[in-house]
């Protein structure tokens, strides 16, 4: 059985050499004599995977010391819930910004615990763009300020982060997260799934500024407050052992990459691979324009909901799968994270051209 090159928007493709070292690795973990699967999240070798895992994550985003880094579990669905019972603990209220489901999500969630000024939104049209923000609009009482960096449903990212002052900005970071350089002193807190560009999923990594934690609304379910995790080092409960391992792998295998700055560029290049390609395509069409485009995932159509059915069949076929467009845009979505190659793309677009030629 081959590989096929996945475009999953997430659980998504990893990188080979780490499945083959998992692989390796799976049945005795070093000198223990067992699987990591297997290993106590008490032990030695265990402890030492989660160390690493976060000396590396801190290392690839420059996290200062004054952050603390969390790998919980729940999927960034439960940071939702989380980011305002503990940060929305002031005036009780919070900025948002609709960008797409994600965000929709987390705002009606949000609500549940305080009043959610929703500051602007995408909405009129199928969240295809990035609002511009009235700094205006911007409450100066609000705990905080929610953005998703990058909403990968509709294939938009922000080309610039809003600056709202002492207002700590909160981002959902799930589809974005190691792509590019992020700057994590401009943020209050970061959170993201790993399913994307960390690892499997069942870990959720959050990054958040010490001086936030600590006044969680009373009522907040233990595992559900920031400062438990914190104060048991990320071991108030079985962490998710197997996850933080192969999230370590894929941290290594970034920092072997040449670290984030070095993905970026790739990343840049594979986006503009199949971005300049849709430009000048007489049948595909980017449904994003301009700053707005997300350089990890980008959605397609041809305009003709036949064709797009005969696309994602024949593209399946030739091994470019998990290219259906999520079903609020319709048509096709190539995601294309860190562990995407460069190859990949670049075959998916000689396919497409072929497609186009038989089917004008
Ligand atoms: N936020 C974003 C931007 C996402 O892409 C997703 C999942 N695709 C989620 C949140 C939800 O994540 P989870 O499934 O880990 O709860």
């Amino acid at each position: 059985m081959q590989r096929v090159y996945n475009f999953s928007a997430g659980p998504s493709a990893l990188p080979e050499e780490v499945l083959k070292k998992a692989q390796s690795e799976l049945l005795c973990y070093g000198t223990s004599g067992m699987s990591v699967m297997e290993l106590s999240h008490r032990s030695k070798d265990f402890i030492a995977i989660f160390e690493s895992a976060e000396s590396l994550l801190r290392e690839l985003m420059r996290v200062p010391d004054n952050y603390k880094i969390l790998f919980l579990q729940g999927g960034a669905s439960s940071q939702f819930a989380m980011v305002p019972l503990n940060l929305m603990n002031k005036n009780k209220k919070a900025d948002y910004v609709n960008t797409g489901t994600w965000s929709t999500k987390a705002i009606k969630e949000a609500k549940r615990y305080g009043t959610i000024n929703v500051v602007a939104s995408s909405e009129d049209k199928t969240f295809s763009y990035i609002p511009e923000l009235d700094p205006s609009k911007f409450d100066k009482d609000a705990d905080y300020f929610h953005i998703t960096t990058n909403n990968t449903i509709y294939g938009t990212r922000y080309a610039t982060l809003p600056d709202t002052g002492n207002v700590p900005l909160v981002a959902d970071m799930s589809s974005d997260i190691l792509s590019k350089p992020y700057d994590v002193s401009k943020f209050g807190l970061i959170y993201a799934g790993a399913q994307k560009n960390l690892g499997p999923a069942g870990v959720t990594v959050v990054i958040v500024r010490e001086d936030l934690v600590g006044n969680a609304m009373e009522f907040t379910p233990t595992m559900f407050n920031y400062k438990v995790h914190i104060d048991s080092d990320g071991m108030y409960n079985t962490p998710p052992t197997f996850g933080i391992y192969i999230m370590g792998l894929v941290l290594q295998w970034v920092k072997e990459q040449g670290g984030v700055e070095a993905l970026e560029k790739i990343n840049n290049e594979k986006a503009n691979t199949l971005y300049n390609f849709l430009d000048e395509s007489s049948l595909f069409k980017s449904t994003v324009k301009g700053k707005d485009r997300s350089i990890m995932n980008i959605p397609f159509v041809t305009g003709n909901e036949e064709l797009d059915a005969k696309f994602i069949k024949e593209a399946t076929a030739a091994g470019f799968v998990q290219l259906k467009g999520h079903r609020s845009v319709g048509g096709m979505r190539a995601s294309i994270y860190n562990a995407t190659p460069l190859e990949a793309v670049q075959k998916l677009v000689e396919f497409m051209k072929k497609f186009e030629m038989e089917n004008k």
